[in-house]
């Protein structure tokens, strides 16, 4: 099958010839195999991210030059940021209705129209980046994904993974439960409905502000991404201790999103480029995370002399039983989000049950 779907995109073949005069919906010529034309595409793709943002906003711009290398510019696809063509919370809208044929964001930002999309992105202390792409691509997640976006007309392949983030930045320490309480920090989704239960104060801030409001004092903390995102940020000018770890995004899958109609109407061999460069960034990004992170929490450390500090186990542990109650409800009152919740779930339990005895006993024995 993989070896077919090469031969058709380099146009060898009698069974390539005519596979790309139908999709393409142009005249076969079936005497002659190689001098018909092949028909171009040229797409958009908005983002949720600012233009050139490091990590999250260059990975569709190298997506697209990967895609226009490999099917030798058959394929087009011009990156808008976000604001450019529509704001950054309304890529999926966007996508579905076709103004453009591709995003690139985080499924949990669409938990307003579908409760299930949250488990596509990240879960508080659910799958880590190894894990959740595995869910993905062997556990059925890729399946249930399509079927969750199926109704808007979308398809939705992974975009890449920050790797387990931190729990934030606090400007006090955090030592009991209590501390939690009255705290106002920037925390979105299900980390910061947990955050509330616990009597803190969640707010959602979008990122280019959140410097200004931990300088000013009107939020006491905040989480955003990992070293790498928040050393560029620079909330080590305004915030004392560094929190580990992110328990609210242990693993934030980005998203790739097609609209549907677009995705049928791609030739079999440019809907291959398009699936395999969205693996491709999907494993570059986790990547350059993991090598900038490390260089970066170096520099927070060494030369800024952020206090780094973990959280105590007794609050993770307190956050844990909330976390499990949220999501609970999250999926609620949804058949499908049931189902989703179901199958993140169980294959979080198994992999824990493996990765007790693999990666988490070889780290614990690489630090003794
Ligand atoms: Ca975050």
């Amino acid at each position: 099958m993989k070896r077919r779907q090469v031969m058709t995109a380099l146009g060898l073949g009698a069974a390539g010839a005519v596979l790309a005069g139908c999709s393409g919906g142009q005249e076969s010529a079936p005497s002659t195999q190689s001098s018909e034309p092949q028909q171009t595409f040229q797409w958009k793709l908005v983002t949720s991210w600012p233009k050139n943002f490091p990590g999250l906003g260059m990975a569709p711009e190298r997506f697209a030059e990967m895609v226009r290398t490999m099917s030798n510019g058959r394929l087009d696809i011009k990156i808008f940021a976000a604001g450019e063509l529509v704001p950054a919370l309304e890529v999926f809208d966007a996508v579905s209705a076709g103004t453009a044929e591709m995003g690139h964001a985080a499924a949990y930002y669409w938990k307003g129209k579908t409760p299930a999309a949250q488990f596509f992105t990240a879960v508080p202390f659910g799958l880590n980046a190894q894990e959740i792409s595995s869910w993905i691509n062997y556990g059925g997640g890729q399946e249930l994904w399509d079927e969750v976006y199926k109704p808007f007309g979308v398809k939705a392949f992974p975009g890449g993974n920050t790797g387990v983030q931190m729990a934030g930045w606090f400007n006090k320490k955090i030592e009991s439960l209590d501390d939690l309480k009255g705290l106002k920090m920037r925390i979105p989704g299900m980390g910061g409905e947990v955050l509330k239960r616990l009597g803190g104060v969640p707010v959602n801030v979008p990122g280019g502000e959140i410097f200004t409001n931990l300088q000013t004092g009107a939020i006491d903390a905040t989480e955003w991404v990992g070293p790498y995102n928040d050393l560029a940020f620079g909330f080590y000018k305004v915030a004392e201790y560094y929190y580990y770890p992110g328990w609210h995004e242990p693993g934030s899958q980005m998203e790739f999103s097609i609209n549907l109609e677009a995705w049928n109407a791609l030739p079999k061999d440019l809907q291959q480029i398009v699936e395999t460069a969205t693996r491709a960034i999907s494993l570059e990004m986790l990547d350059e995370y993991t090598a900038r992170n490390n260089a970066a929490l170096k520099q927070l450390v060494e030369e800024h002399g952020v206090k780094v500090l973990p959280l105590p186990d007794d609050v993770l542990s307190e956050l844990r039983k909330v976390a499990d109650e949220v999501t609970k409800e999250v999926a609620g009152g949804s058949e499908l989000a049931q189902r989703v919740m179901a199958s993140f779930e169980a294959f979080r339990d198994q992999s824990q049950a493996y990765h007790t005895i693999s990666e988490h006993a070889y780290y614990k024995a690489r630090n003794l």
